[in-house]
């Protein structure tokens, strides 16, 4: 009765208010069951546990991923006293398909908030885009038991391998996964391209104060070390704590790994950051104590994959961090099998020129008709699950605005036949991600050139995957 009146009031508000253009609404349809948000749940094969979402269990059977807060409300509801949410901050973590299906029901899959969890793990799978995810999981499983001819239940280990790898082909993000399809005739090109982007040392582009603390994250260089500029008011000593994970979040720093500090004379200071021996293979964060006068060099390009911030600030920063030998943004990137930042960039970056290209090459000739492109809409941003351009102080996050500027834009796939070059597929205006380019026809050629007209606005082409099929027949 009580949330009936709450939900009509709050209608009322947005009805009559005259604060939401809403005056023409009307109201269609209430729930008429309300009840506390984890009162229901259901059983499936297997339930994530909260150890599940905090530990990062590897699953055989990894089908999707959450990473939202452990958000916690009271169970008072709306009237209580206590703080209306309890934010738990949680890294990426996987959802084990057994989560979608119970064995006993062998034709019903789950999906959305009605998935296989205990009560601490589903307070960060309920948000929506988690729930879209295990949408997209359910579908590749549903397709498998066709395929197979099989309940989920009775998939064989190798089946539920070819239904992740579907899904990593679909761009879903399985942490530790990596690109296995024999079909994929790109993982045995040779790649090249016009240019490699390269950090450079040069002046401040501005300063970020670690007057409150801070951090500098940074995936660990073949070289373990890396320098960064430092300005100090007076002389003072700067401390900071090692971290180490596979993806940096402001608020999961990760493993602890040790202390570094330096001595700072007033004015600007070149510091070497050591990486331990356990970043080797992940990111190393330095987690700064807070320094009082000291600031923080920021780079006028960005280094993708290399930020810095606050836990409390919600957009990251580009830090003048210059890691030793490395090859983070090597073309040959592009076939490693991992289309995202993680423990590495896994990143194609060109340095800026005008129309960057990067080239496949192969011994023999091969067919093709499709070309999947898996570009950068700028991963590193917090997206927020809600559509708003405000947030309230407790969630920090910074709202998109425009396009992505390292996104490509307008790209032409150019291909070597017997013929010679010849162009046989283009997009432009492109908004996608996951970007399938189709030459129309079966091509028969020895290399594939991708070439960057235009991006968002970087003068760069990012470029985290590539994979080229013949899909017709
Ligand atoms: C008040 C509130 C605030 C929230 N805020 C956020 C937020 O800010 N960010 C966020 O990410 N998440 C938020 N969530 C959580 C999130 O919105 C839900 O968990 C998520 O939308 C659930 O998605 P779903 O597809 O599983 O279910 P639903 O979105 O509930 O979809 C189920 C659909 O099935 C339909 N349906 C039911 N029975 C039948 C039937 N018999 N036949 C046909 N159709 C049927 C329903 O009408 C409904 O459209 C919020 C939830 C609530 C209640």
């Amino acid at each position: 009765m009580s949330c009936g009146r709450i939900v009509m009031g709050i209608w009322n508000y947005i009805k009559n208010s005259g604060r939401f253009n809403a005056a023409c609404y009307t109201l269609e349809w209430v729930g008429s069951l309300p009840g506390k948000r984890e009162s229901r749940r259901m059983d499936t094969a297997y339930l994530l546990s909260q150890e599940d979402v905090l530990r990062h269990t590897d699953f055989a059977d990894g089908g999707f991923y959450g990473g939202w807060y452990m958000d916690f409300h009271p169970a008072e509801g709306i009237g209580s006293d206590e703080d209306n949410c309890t934010q738990i901050p949680v890294n990426v973590y996987a959802v084990p398909l057994r989560c979608l299906y119970h064995a006993d029901f062998p034709n019903l899959l789950f999906a959305g908030r009605n998935i296989g969890t205990r009560r601490e793990a589903f307070v960060s799978t309920r948000v929506m885009n988690t729930c879209g995810l295990s949408g997209q999981a359910a579908a590749a499983l549903a397709w498998g038991c066709l395929r197979w001819g099989k309940s989920p239940a009775a998939l064989a280990p190798e089946e539920v391998e070819r239904i992740r790898q579907t899904l990593l082909r679909e761009d879903m993000f399985l942490p530790g996964l990596s690109n296995q399809d024999p079909e994929d005739l790109a993982r045995d090109a040779a790649v090249t391209a016009s240019s490699r982007y390269q950090p450079e040392e040069g002046p401040a582009a501005g300063w970020f104060s670690l007057e409150q603390g801070g951090f500098v994250a940074c995936p660990c260089p073949d070289e373990p070390r890396g320098r960064f500029l430092v300005r100090a008011d007076a002389p003072a000593t700067l401390q900071a704590v090692w971290h180490c994970c596979p993806l940096p979040s402001r608020l999961c720093p990760g493993q602890p790994a040790g202390e570094q500090s330096w001595r700072l004379t007033a004015g600007e200071n070149w510091l070497d950051a050591l990486f331990p021996s356990q970043a080797q293979g992940q990111y190393g964060m330095l987690v700064f104590d807070p320094a009082p006068g000291v600031s923080l060099a920021l780079a006028e390009r960005r280094a993708p994959g290399i930020l810095c911030g606050r836990a409390d600030a919600p957009e990251y920063r580009d830090s003048l961090f210059l890691p030793g030998k490395n090859s983070f943004y090597a073309p040959e990137n592009v076939v490693d099998g991992c289309s995202r930042v993680w423990r590495q960039p896994h990143l194609w970056c060109s340095a800026p020129e005008a129309a960057p290209w990067l080239e496949l090459r192969w011994d023999t000739p091969r067919t093709f008709d499709t070309i999947l492109l898996y570009l950068d809409p700028e991963l590193s941003m917090e997206i927020p699950s809600s559509r708003t351009d405000h947030w309230e102080d407790h969630h920090k996050f910074a709202a998109r605005k425009g396009m992505p500027p390292q996104l490509m834009r307008d790209v032409s796939v150019q291909a070597l036949t017997e013929n010679g070059w010849r162009t046989v597929a283009c997009c432009t205006g492109n908004r996608r991600r996951l970007l399938e380019l189709s030459a129309g026809e079966a091509v028969t050629a020895t290399a594939l050139r991708l070439v960057c007209e235009k991006t968002w606005g970087d003068e760069r082409a990012h470029l985290f995957e590539v994979r080229v099929y013949r899909q017709h027949r």
